[in-house]
């Protein structure tokens, strides 16, 4: 794929970039291991402090930094703003619990003290960040900022359609503090990835974005032997029972679909209704996205703006046609608009016969598919029945019914009367067709880390190790 700034609101090309030379990507690989051997040995507190600057920066030039996202991947510039608001919390979250997070802890030993352990958390290395476009800054932002605490460095390998996002990133965490090397953009194409992964001085990859990329990434990776977390795609199922507030779920239904204009991984795609409320349900819903304003994501009034690149449009509307050829009926009949730019208006299917790609493939766009169910286990079984396991959203004011979705929803994260948000205090991640591996909270900070056993038999010597000290204490100690 080329590698430009395509603006998908009028589909002009605003700039090309040429990738990287293999000269200059052997140069930079080399400048994150040399950045590495100094970056592991500042303390936690160090790093945490860049970070934090970076969140400073990010929300000072939080204006700059959203237009460049709307300007590359057409997000609502309103969204955009949320967007770099979101990362600025990231930082600062990370900043503030690095310490904590990555302080030693005591073993569970049996107390006599003969073989006393100790757990910590070392960083890993140069860590492979392979990115999608649809949350440019959000996605990057939350690898890299528990990622460089631990006291990893990043190389980043942006969608070939936000490169502009990819140097400003690499020109913040400069900016903040961060030391030449510490975290880099490469411009290459995704054909190159699985080299860069096989390069002796990339210690891991973590990829977001489609289930092909990461089988082609996780291939990669296995071949090396080295550690991935794969943030892949989602199908998620969006619950509505009858006992739930009907118009407040239609209302955040229509959001929940089209978020990001629709292209979200944990955008709501299958609604499934239980049969005594569906068809109030459809009516609202049906009006709530035909009601939507579709237009320039940096009008203030736009509700809905354009996808991505034509080749999205293009395959939501393939998925669609080979839908309704499988049965599947459209009630809402939207798709792809005439003039300028990737617009789509939004659709709405019914009848969706299950191996049809509405049920079981991740439409990435405004296309909601509308499920029947007889009850909550009814319901439960089609929200399982997918590859997929990213997030769930479930509406009901029914505890045993909440507490059914809570426990049987096969997926990363399932909320209820809620939609489904990440949140950089909670774990996020899938299951199955999702991925693997979690980021976010300290669970995402140490999957880049070395998580080291030591043990000490009574022959060492007495007294407390100093990295066992109270974790305020650690705070100006190096993590080595
Ligand atoms: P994508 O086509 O898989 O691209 C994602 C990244 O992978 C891009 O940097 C892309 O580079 C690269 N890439 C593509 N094919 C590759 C290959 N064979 N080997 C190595 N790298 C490869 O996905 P997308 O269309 O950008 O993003 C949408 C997908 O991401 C959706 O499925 C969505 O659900 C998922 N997503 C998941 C999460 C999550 O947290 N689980 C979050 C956001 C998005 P190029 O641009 O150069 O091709």
């Amino acid at each position: 794929m080329t590698i430009a700034t395509i603006n998908p609101a009028t589909g002009e090309t605003l700039r090309t970039f040429d990738p990287l030379t293999d000269g200059e990507l052997e140069r930079r690989l080399a400048l994150a291991a040399g950045a590495y051997a100094q970056w592991r040995r500042r303390t936690v507190a160090e790093r945490a402090s860049i970070v934090a600057r970076a969140g400073e920066i990010l929300a000072a030039e939080r204006d700059g930094f959203a237009r460049l996202m709307t300007t590359e991947m057409g997000k609502l510039l309103t969204a955009a703003r949320d967007e770099v608001d979101k990362c600025a919390l990231a930082c600062r979250y990370f900043a503030d619990r690095a310490v904590t997070f990555v302080a030693p802890e005591r073993g569970d030993d049996d107390g006599s003290g003969r073989l006393a352990g100790e757990i910590r958390f070392q960083p890993v290395g140069a860590v492979l960040a392979v990115m999608p476009w649809n949350f440019p800054f959000w996605q990057v932002i939350r690898f890299a900022a528990p990622a460089l605490c631990a006291g990893n460095v990043g190389l980043l390998k942006h969608a070939s359609n936000v490169p502009q996002c990819a140097l400003a990133l690499e020109d913040l965490f400069r900016r903040a503090g961060a030391p030449e090397g510490v975290f880099q953009a490469l411009l290459v194409e995704s054909a190159r990835v699985g080299g860069i992964i096989g390069d002796p001085r990339v210690a891991a990859v973590t990829l977001t974005g489609s289930e092909a990329a990461g089988r082609s990434v996780a291939a990669a990776a296995g071949h090396h032997l080295k550690k991935t977390v794969l943030e892949l795609g989602g199908s998620d199922p969006f619950i509505v029972m009858p006992s739930a507030d009907l118009a407040q779920a239609t209302r955040v239904a229509v959001t929940a679909r089209t978020i990001n204009n629709g292209q979200s991984c944990i955008a709501a795609k299958r609604f499934i209704v239980a049969d005594a409320v569906a068809d109030e349900f459809i009516d609202r819903f049906a009006a709530g996205l035909t009601a939507l304003r579709i237009g320039d994501p940096v009008d203030p009034e736009t509700q809905l703006g354009p996808l991505a690149t034509p080749q999205i449009v293009r395959d939501l509307a393939d998925q669609v046609a080979r839908s309704v050829v499988a049965g599947a009926r459209e009630l809402v009949g939207g798709g792809p608009m005439r003039g300028r730019g990737s617009y789509y208006a939004p659709q709405v299917l019914v009848d969706a016969p299950a191996d049809s790609p509405a049920a079981c493939e991740e439409l990435f766009g405004p296309v909601a598919t509308v499920f029947r169910a007889r009850d909550a286990a009814d319901a439960v079984r089609i929200a399982n029945d997918t590859a997929f396991g990213l997030g769930a959203s479930a509406w009901t004011t029914d505890r045993a019914e909440a507490e059914l979705f809570a426990e049987s929803i096969e997926a990363g994260q399932v909320f209820i009367n809620s939609m489904v948000a990440s949140d950089p205090r909670y774990p996020f991640g899938g299951v199955r067709h999702s991925g693997y591996g979690r980021e976010l909270s300290h669970f995402g900070l140490r999957e880049f880390t070395n998580i080291k056993t030591i043990r000490r038999a009574a022959t060492v010597g007495p007294g407390t190790p100093a990295s066992l000290a109270p974790a305020g204490a650690t705070a100006g100690a190096t993590t080595e």
